[in-house]
């Protein structure tokens, strides 16, 4: 279970960053953008300058009240005299006798008075520690010992930034996509609501605008069938853009990093859009271009069915390939995608499919729920061959963003925050600690994890995680910052696109029989 790590080698941003600035200088974006090799690095370097600060102080001051060569009872030099003197010595070896150094009595009960004072210093500052180190931890630039409390202070300055959220088709099942009928502030009837998201130190989310496969049996192969999937998918922007609108105070739509960390900034929840699966593209690339001007900033390849773009993985136990990965279509929808600056999502799609777009994107590609396959064996979660290609070589970047549905953490009755937290763990061994977040799946799933049960709960996985060596920069990456350095690249990279003159992609899918391709057919 436990392969090769590549945590120091695979981002050159991650080994170079350790800093010894304290930790109360630390801002939002240093916590999204600071990684720390050494575990508790942080905590541990303020504590030991804590305890060598007090026995300076304390030796010091000793130095200062002591004769320079203490005398033990039977008049020769004591063992502390040793550690004390040196220095003292040299300065005050001229200096006349005082009337302590005189008398060997008052030398005795002063030397006493002195380590007991010592001693008793020395006791106050641990048990200070102990008993209320956690009260003012926050005020000392550390984190509480309390795991649960850590959590919550890292969460404080690194909020939660999840990349899949199913919030509008549970509004599309359950209100009829009535925008008006939601009340968010209020307890929903699934994992999401206000309130809960507030609870769980959530910052920013993907709010997932699906709609589900075509019917095998009525798309065919060619998936030439009349859907409706374009305009289900329309529906599902709207009631989210009308969601978010609803609540200026609380979301704010983002479409860029810049954004995102407006929002957090602002006390806000970022609220971005991704759309699940190529089968709501209608095989077309003008279509994800006119996604992108409403908003949307993934597009995954494919849901549990293979579409023109590219094949699925499928659901449970996985489905025969079609096109051996990506098709033709496929690569030029991954171009412009690039140049347009949407991510690559690979989550649901076939191992074929992950590998070729990797190699093929230009730009960091994104699982946004996933978990590995490696920790529980189903064909949705992500093998470490695949996980083993990410961060190697320019634009390689990636994040997998752990998914929280029990059938894909654990055997049934399996599935707890400690079994999620193992998901993690084992991303971070394989591909490194910094190409791995959190893609909750909340409202797409029915069951959910013990101790994750809903978007409050994010702060027990981090608890847990804190728990078992991650830092506060590991947690921070883990949180949101890997996916705004991922998103931040794809960025640039579409920047670069635009700014080079690459023009818009005008393929069309070769099976469309609609669409006049000559004069002669007009
Ligand atoms: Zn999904």
């Amino acid at each position: 279970m436990v392969h090769r790590s590549r945590s120091s080698s695979s981002s050159s941003s991650s080994s170079s960053s350790s800093s010894s600035s304290s930790d109360s200088d630390t801002t939002r974006e240093h916590w999204w953008l600071r990684k720390k090799k050494t575990k508790h690095a942080g905590n541990n370097a303020a504590s030991r300058l804590t305890a060598s600060t007090a026995k300076l102080l304390l030796l010091t001051a000793a130095q200062r009240v002591l004769p320079s060569t203490p005398m033990t009872s039977n008049g020769q030099p004591s063992e502390n005299s040793r550690l004390l003197s040196s220095r003292r010595d040299q300065d005050t070896e001229n200096q006349a006798p005082t009337a302590c150094e005189s008398n060997p009595k008052v030398r005795g009960v002063v030397w006493s008075a002195l380590t007991s004072v010592f001693v008793a210093a020395v006791i106050l500052l641990v048990g200070f520690e102990r008993v209320f180190g956690d009260a003012f931890a926050p005020w000392l630039g550390k984190l509480p010992k309390d795991p649960f409390l850590a959590a919550l202070a890292i969460l404080d300055k690194a909020p939660v930034i999840d990349g899949h959220i199913d919030l509008p088709i549970l509004v599309r099942a359950r209100y009829a996509n009535n925008a008006s009928a939601v009340d968010l502030e209020s307890e929903m009837p699934g994992h999401v609501d206000i309130p809960r998201l507030r609870k769980g130190k959530v910052g920013g989310f993907f709010w997932s605008v699906y709609v589900s496969c075509p019917d095998p049996g009525k798309e065919g192969k060619d998936f030439l069938g009349g859907t409706w999937r374009v305009r289900d998918t329309l529906e599902q922007i709207d009631v989210s853009k009308l969601l978010i609108s609803n609540y200026p105070d609380t979301f704010a739509l983002a479409l860029n990093v810049e954004d995102i960390k407006k929002a957090i900034v602002g006390g806000k929840i970022a609220s971005l859009l991704g759309v699940e699966g190529g089968h709501q593209l209608g095989n077309s690339i003008a279509v994800l271009r006119q996604y992108h001007a409403l908003g949307v900033r993934y597009v995954t390849l494919t849901h549990t069915c293979h579409n023109a773009f590219a094949d699925s993985c499928g659901y449970l136990p996985g489905i025969i390939p079609l096109h051996g990965g990506l098709s033709e279509l496929g690569r030029s929808l991954i171009n412009e995608m690039n140049r347009l600056g949407v991510l690559v999502d690979l989550s649901h799609t076939s191992d074929a499919t992950a590998k070729q777009a990797i190699l093929h994107s230009k730009a960091p590609v994104i699982w946004s729920h996933s978990s590995a396959r490696a920790v529980h064996d189903v064909p949705r979660n992500v093998p470490d061959d695949i996980l083993q290609l990410i961060g190697h070589g320019e634009g390689k970047d990636a994040v997998v963003m752990v998914n929280f549905a029990p059938f894909f953490v654990a055997e049934p009755n399996n599935a707890t925050v400690k079994a999620v937290a193992d998901h993690v763990d084992h991303i971070a061994q394989v591909a490194g600690k910094q190409h791995v977040g959190l893609g909750s799946d909340f409202d797409g799933i029915g069951d959910v994890p013990v101790g994750l049960e809903d978007v409050s709960k994010y702060p027990a996985l981090i608890a847990e995680l804190y728990s078992r060596g991650w830092n506060k920069y590991e947690l921070a990456g883990l949180t949101g910052g890997n996916l705004l350095r991922v998103f931040e690249g794809a960025e640039k990279v579409a920047l670069d696109l635009q700014a080079a003159g690459t023009p818009p992609v005008f393929d069309l899918y070769d099976k469309r029989t609609d669409i006049p391709r000559g004069h002669s057919e007009l």
